[in-house]
């Protein structure tokens, strides 16, 4: 019976159909490993599923055991695995795409509408009692007919293109290549990310960390943005520069964030916490059950699929 590491708590329903495919090390106080941990425990073993809070970077992949042959992420995104270092030890590497998409894209509509019209702060006052009804207060901003930039229009950003296109927006992207005019469904295409970033009135951000992307949102290109432009980010806090989001709410230049990924996280950059604009998540984006349950079950079927075949439709590397 091959062995698995399981870095993080899983659903149980999860735990329970591991248990009958493999011999699993199970991780029931969720806590974080430190990198020696996640070392020592994954002696003997033939694979680990790994969560995005695991650092598998270069050093970490080195120092593991021989026997170790897989990688299942159990996220879509792969970020926190150096992908080179894993080549070079011939370990493979998989993530679990297509069945986060719907509840991450609803984070993503969530953090526009909840920067847009201003629910941090009638939240905040809600609660409070700290209200009343009148014609000007807390006034935001409309979707219906404002500009919705995309950065990295893949399967989070077409559905949340579909869904903001609903709501009247009119749909801007940018990725490295344009999609063919089926994919696009009406939205228009930018070659360079500056000219997608003076159409958006609200951005997404939807694309992947990566070596390219690491804040790819900074103080340059910030200022392309429209006066008073929304910022959003489901994506990851390393494509963005804090400080220089931060500077740009204060001058203004930003009207309002909505984040559910951080830097660093779950520590977040405290320059946020002092605006009452900023309307922030604790990377929910695909906190369902439904979606939960199915993304371990696929990085079960990625193991699966890898231990009878040597190959995974699902690879990365
Ligand atoms: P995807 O289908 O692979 O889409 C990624 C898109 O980004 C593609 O359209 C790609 O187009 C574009 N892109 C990649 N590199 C780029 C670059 N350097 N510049 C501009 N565009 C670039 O991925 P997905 O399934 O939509 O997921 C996207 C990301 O969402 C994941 O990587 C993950 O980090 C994040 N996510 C977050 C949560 C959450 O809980 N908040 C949940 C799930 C996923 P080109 O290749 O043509 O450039």
């Amino acid at each position: 019976m091959k062995k698995i590491l399981v870095t993080r708590k899983l659903l149980q329903s999860n735990e329970d159909r591991l248990k009958t495919l493999y011999d699993i090390r199970l991780n029931s106080n969720d806590e974080l490993y430190s990198q020696k941990k996640l070392i020592e425990l994954s002696k003997d073993c033939d694979g680990i599923l790994s969560a995005l809070t695991d650092k598998l970077d270069a050093d970490t992949i080195d120092k593991l055991p021989k026997s170790v042959k897989i990688l299942s992420n159990f996220a879509v995104g792969f970020g926190n695995i150096d992908l080179e270092a894993a080549n070079k030890r011939n370990i493979a590497v998989t993530n679990t795409p297509e069945v986060l998409t719907d509840a991450t894209a609803e984070i993503g509509i969530l953090l526009i509408l909840g920067a847009c019209r201003r629910a941090a702060e009638g939240i905040k006052s809600a609660q409070a009692s700290d209200w009343k009804w009148s014609a000007d207060y807390l006034i935001g901003k409309q979707l219906t007919g404002t500009r919705l930039g995309i950065l990295g229009m893949g399967r989070i950003g077409k559905k949340i293109s579909k869904i903001a296109k609903s709501l009247g927006m009119v749909i801007h992207y940018h990725n490295r290549s344009k999609l063919s005019p089926e994919k696009e469904d009406g939205a228009i295409y930018h070659k360079k990310l500056a000219s997608l970033l003076s159409v958006s009135d609200v951005l997404s951000v939807c694309c992947p960390a990566s070596k390219e992307t690491v804040n790819i949102i900074n103080k340059e290109t910030l200022e392309y943005l429209p006066k008073g432009a929304v910022v959003t980010n489901v994506a990851r806090g390393d494509i963005v520069d804090d400080e220089a989001l931060i500077d740009a709410l204060d001058r203004r230049k930003v009207y309002a964030v909505g984040l559910d990924v951080y830097k660093g996280e779950p520590i977040l950059n405290p320059g946020y916490l002092k605006h009452k604009s900023a309307f922030i998540l604790p990377h929910l984006g695909s906190a369902t059950k439904e979606t939960r349950t199915a993304m371990a079950n696929l990085a079960i079927d990625n193991l699966e699929e890898f231990f009878k075949t040597g190959k995974c439709k699902n690879k990365v590397n």
